[in-house]
């Protein structure tokens, strides 16, 4: 979501006649988009700052933006206080204050109103940054804005907004010119991104669109995540099965899988409900690939609810697991109402375990892999391999003397391990 948030900045301060640098210290604006999601990303972001602070000492010309979880949609006075060297601080997903900054501090006034409307509403026509511009061959582009399903843990809806859906137009024509611009992968991005649509009866379902977008010419694969479990209905799983360009690979979160824990978390659903939610994935996506996240050391999560995340874990093989320990943030029902009560060396304990037994059926899902031939979309090279995925989104490397970027092209899989597999042109 990041990534796709500065992209949007990137684009809307090209468009003004700014470029890139890699060099805060030579820049005359920097912008800082920041993730809250976990303490340590908190931490990061300060650190980040501190480092600039200097900077902006030697330079006040310097503009600073600091936008993203870190400010959120509210205004926080205690933030511009405690930071009184930024200039400019903006919500998630809205570069319209710092474009509104520039173009005053340019005595650009007249043309400031409509543009910074426009940016508000996100409906400019994103085109991508010059450095990316014919490189970029996978794109994210957000769909749900904001979240309104308070899981206990999490910060996001807080900091984000409510659930908001961009219209579909809008999409098609971000999709569009992101073909144009040679993208060639596009996963659509919401917290929840299976309630597209739901706040807004005149537009589609997130099968609708898929379909909208599987009609864009150039586009070759589609994506999509964060999905609840919740909202992973029929229509969907069917649209991904029958839509050529739908890539079939889920993203859909347990988080624990233990009862009393999903119930403490408010996440709505039990781990019988999710085994059968798998069972019927499976049963209707033919091939599919599932990621998950995990969250452990939850407040409360005894030996035991953290035993029924590992054998879970460990009787549905799933392809991926994104795991985290559980952070406290600022205003959430679980940091004010409960305590967190399982040290921080038991939670390296219990995530190095789930680690450990994920490497596993990872490796042994991708030996599966050995002497097949499957279609990978080449995006980039690294070193002296051109990097890939397949259509179930296993990293592959190929060495390879042609340009490879942008191609999708068959792969024969020579060598697996639990994170990526290298093959050669067939
Ligand atoms: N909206 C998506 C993704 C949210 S953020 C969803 O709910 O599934 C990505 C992941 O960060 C979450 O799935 C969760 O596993 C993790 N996370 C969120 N809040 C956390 C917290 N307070 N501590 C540790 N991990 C957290």
């Amino acid at each position: 979501m990041n990534v796709a948030d500065s992209q949007r900045v990137a684009s809307a301060l090209e468009k003004l006649g700014y470029e890139h640098t890699a060099r805060p210290d030579e820049a005359d604006v920097v912008v800082l988009n920041t993730c809250v999601v976990r303490q340590s990303a908190e931490d990061k972001a300060y650190g980040r700052l501190q480092s600039l602070k200097p900077m902006k000492a030697a330079r006040p010309e310097m503009v600073i933006n600091l936008m993203g979880c870190l400010v959120g949609v509210k205004d926080n006075p205690r933030l511009r206080q405690r930071l009184p060297f930024v200039d400019v601080f903006s919500a998630p997903s809205d570069p319209a204050p710092l474009i509104a900054h520039l173009m005053q501090k340019e005595g650009r006034q007249a043309e400031l109103e409509e543009t910074s409307a426009r940016y508000a509403l996100m409906d400019e026509e994103l085109t991508l940054p010059a450095r990316e511009r014919g490189k970029l061959i996978s794109a994210h582009v957000p769909v749900v804005l904001g979240c309104s399903h308070a899981c206990t843990y999490c910060i996001i809806p807080y900091r984000r907004g409510v659930e908001r859906s961009r219209p579909p137009q809008e999409i098609l024509a971000e999709a569009r010119a992101l073909a144009a611009q040679g993208v060639r992968e596009i996963t659509l991005l919401g917290q929840i991104v299976d309630r597209y649509g739901k706040d807004e009866p005149s537009y589609p379902t997130l099968a609708g669109l898929l379909e909208q977008v599987s009609a864009v010419d150039g586009i070759e694969r589609i994506r999509f995540l964060t999905s609840h479990p919740n909202w992973m209905n029929d229509e969907l799983l069917d649209a991904v099965a029958g839509l050529p360009k739908v890539m079939p690979h889920i993203e859909v979160p347990i988080q624990a899988g233990s009862d009393r824990v999903l119930e403490a978390m408010k996440r709505g659903y039990t781990a019988e409900d999710y085994r059968r939610l798998i069972a019927r994935i499976r049963a209707r996506i033919p091939g599919v690939s599932i990621a998950t996240d995990i969250i452990v050391g939850f407040p409360g999560e005894s030996e035991d609810d953290f035993n029924q995340t590992y054998h879970l874990l460990e009787e549905l093989k799933l392809d991926v697991a994104h795991l985290a320990r559980y952070s406290p943030r600022e205003g959430t029902v679980s940091a004010r109402r409960m305590t967190d009560d399982v040290p921080e060396s038991e939670k390296w304990r219990r995530f190095r375990l789930l680690e450990e037994l994920q490497e596993g059926i990872a490796a042994e899902i991708h030996a599966a892999y050995l002497g097949q031939t499957v279609p990978v979309l080449f995006e980039a090279k690294v070193k002296q391999r051109w990097r890939g995925r397949t259509p179930t989104n296993k990293l592959v490397f190929v060495e390879a003397g042609r340009d490879l970027r942008g191609v999708t092209a068959a792969v024969k899989i020579h060598w697996t391990g639990p994170w990526s597999m290298i093959g050669e042109l067939a």
